[in-house]
């Protein structure tokens, strides 16, 4: 099965990350549970450290601590069963850093995609299933694609509309329960 696994917010808690990197190196904060996306927080911190935040990419992407709890292992359970094609939205300049920290826990992905934000998911070669948090993204497989869509319960989707698609789309607490979901669809 061709799965399409996003990192932020799926496997990598890239928020925690940038606020533990925004509070040690810059002594900024934003404020807790109000993101809906990344404007929502780049317009609650000085746009001097939002900007010097984007050039720590090793800081931002190669924290091994950052990876949700289980998340490594479910991962290479997923590789090596499927074809896991990672597709994430981050600077093209983070693929070295990306590819680094997947490596640095094991995980090896049939293919690793890294787009420019506001690139669409869907320019990607069609998957069967996409596992992704961001509303934007999750519309888009829904509307341009055939798949089923996996969503991880963040507070940034939980009033994500969704009627008319719930036979493709499946909210999930845990990355296991798309290793079981991806064995029980084999
Ligand atoms: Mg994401």
């Amino acid at each position: 099965m061709r799965i399409g696994l996003d990192l932020d917010g799926v496997c990598y808690n890239f928020e925690r990350r940038a606020r533990q990197v925004l509070e040690q190196h810059r002594g900024v904060s934003f404020p807790h549970g109000g993101s809906r996306d990344w404007n929502w927080i780049r317009d609650r911190v000085p746009s001097d450290d939002w900007a010097w935040m984007w050039k720590q990419i090793s800081l931002l992407f190669e924290d091994e601590s950052s990876w949700y709890p289980g998340a490594p292992s479910v991962m290479r359970q997923l590789c090596e069963e499927n074809d896991v094609v990672v597709i994430t939205s981050r600077p093209t300049r983070a693929r070295g850093a990306t590819k680094r920290a997947l490596n640095h826990i094991g995980v090896v992905p049939a293919e690793l995609h890294v787009l420019s934000y506001g690139v669409p998911k869907t320019t990607v070669p069609h998957c069967d299933v996409y596992v992704d948090d961001m509303p934007g993204n999750i519309t888009g497989f829904l509307t341009w694609t055939t798949a089923s869509v996996l969503v991880p319960r963040r507070h940034w989707n939980t009033d994500m509309e969704i009627t008319g698609w719930e036979d493709r789309v499946r909210r999930y607490d845990n990355l296991k329960e798309v290793l079981e979901w991806a064995r029980r669809a084999q």
